[in-house]
């Protein structure tokens, strides 16, 4: 009981470090992460240089800040990035100017649905600079100059990421994923990353002794999962089941969000585990937009990799703001995903060559072919959507990802745009798409319009 509270201890403590610390998709903020982690497990770490192209993607120049503000005209700082890293559009570029408020505001991102936390958003791929704060402090600013700062570069350099891996009896692999890129956040991605590591240490504690080999990955999300499957194209063949371990520190119930095949034998064994454990869940079937597993579930990857949460990405209103802070995330949360993922693994491990688990090959609502059945002529990963400008640019948006009701037209247009991609496999036609997604069939069309010029897709 003792060593069951430590583990939530062990993995809060960890988080505890790593929260400081100004992290985006390259730059010296994950090199710093990996460190500290590679102190609890010897992870291996690689850099992967700049303008690598890994499938439709290319990896981009790397980013560092040392630091940020706008001072009034006073000399006042109004927002410094010394006190919270999510002032800072990440991957802001350099700039120091003096600005009238006029020219300043289209620089500046508020959540007016969440009027007092500063929300957390990002530019990888838009060259763009600007600040976080929250709404109410926006609205009091006063028509005045402005001095802003930001001190960035943006430079040729690498991407990096860590791995551990060890060796079972058999070579085939179970691998839990997570990402390393978000900054001061605790249960978006900083509980995931406690969490694999915590795994890795049990598994590594086990000597070797497993019927399966595990992986374990510390990536930046969306890039990262993309240039690892690229790098590893060939001994993906190898991976039998996995996770993505995200937002898994909240007092929320558990979510399990299945896997692209589904009722693949990593289905079955989470949801059967949440059911013994008489803990309140939820299972969803998978759904084109989240974290990697849109990478790893992608129409020519299609690997059996579901995702794994507590309060799932964008269903807890702290989500991509500065109240996923350290007083969101509890020791106990923590331990009691620890405790049903090492029942997961007892449970693969037992099953191990006896599973009986089918999982889908053809698709459940496949209908008739009077319908358009399309083909995604990148099928492996998500082709990057941002560069051909049929995609939004500014990211973290993602808000109540289950509740389309609530989304704008640009967020419903990205929807359909990726459940088009994931299901255009010429197994699901346009109808099909629209009754998985609940997406009006008129805009599904016209995203695949949009799909077709681009020739990402075409019509079979
Ligand atoms: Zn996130």
């Amino acid at each position: 009981m003792l060593n069951e509270k430590n583990n939530g201890e062990i993995m809060y403590k960890l988080i505890k470090k790593l929260f400081p610390i100004c992290r985006s998709i390259t730059g010296n903020g994950t090199r710093k992460t990996l460190e500290i982690i590679s102190k609890e497990v010897s992870i291996q770490t690689f850099e992967i240089p700049s303008n690598t192209r890994v499938f439709d993607w290319t990896i981009p120049n790397e980013w560092n800040i040392t630091d940020a503000y706008i001072k009034n005209k006073n000399g006042i700082k109004i927002i410094d990035f010394k006190n919270s890293n999510l002032h800072v559009l990440n991957y802001s570029s350099p700039i120091k100017k003096t600005l009238t408020l006029k020219e300043l505001k289209p620089h500046i991102f508020t959540d007016p649905e969440h009027p007092d936390v500063t929300p957390y958003r990002t530019s990888y791929y838009h060259e763009n600079w600007g600040f976080c704060m929250p709404h109410n402090d926006f609205l009091n600013l006063k028509d005045e100059m402005y001095e802003v700062l930001i001190d960035s570069t943006l430079k040729k350099g690498s991407l990096s990421y860590g791995e551990f891996f060890v060796k079972g009896k058999s070579s085939e692999e179970i691998i839990f994923s997570c990402y390393i890129c978000h900054p001061s956040m605790c249960n978006d991605s900083l509980s995931g990353i406690a969490l694999v590591t915590q795994l890795a240490t049990y598994i590594k504690n086990l000597k070797n002794q497993t019927n399966y080999s595990y992986r374990f990955l510390f990536i930046p999300e969306t890039i990262g999962s993309i240039t690892w499957l690229s790098l590893n194209r060939k001994n993906l063949k190898k991976i039998k089941h996995g996770l993505i371990l995200t937002c898994v520190g909240d007092s929320g119930n558990f979510t399990y969000k299945k896997t692209r095949k589904e009722n693949a034998e990593i289905d079955q064994t989470v949801i059967d585990v949440l059911k013994d454990s008489t803990i309140k869940h939820k299972i969803i079937d998978f759904f084109p937009t989240g974290s990697d597993e849109r990478q790893f579930c992608s129409p020519g990857i299609n690997l059996e990799v579901g995702c794994f949460t507590r309060s799932i990405f964008g269903e807890f209103p702290e989500y991509h703001t500065s109240a996923d802070n350290l007083d969101f995330i509890k020791p106990k949360f923590l331990n009691d995903s620890f405790e049903i993922l090492k029942k997961v693994i007892q449970k693969l491990e037992n099953n191990h060559g006896k599973s009986t688990a089918k999982p889908q090959s053809k698709p459940k609502k496949f209908s008739n072919n009077t319908e358009k059945v399309y083909l995604n002529l990148s099928p492996y990963c998500e082709p990057q959507l941002g560069k051909r400008m049929i995609y939004h640019n500014t990211g973290g948006f993602m808000k109540d990802i289950l509740d389309k009701a609530k989304f704008s037209d640009q967020q419903i247009n990205d929807e359909a745009l990726l459940w088009i991609l994931s299901y255009s496999d010429g197994f699901h036609s346009i109808n099909d798409i629209s009754n998985m997604s609940k997406i009006n069939l008129e805009i599904l069309k016209n995203a695949a319009n949009i799909l077709e010029e681009k020739k990402l897709l075409k019509l079979i």
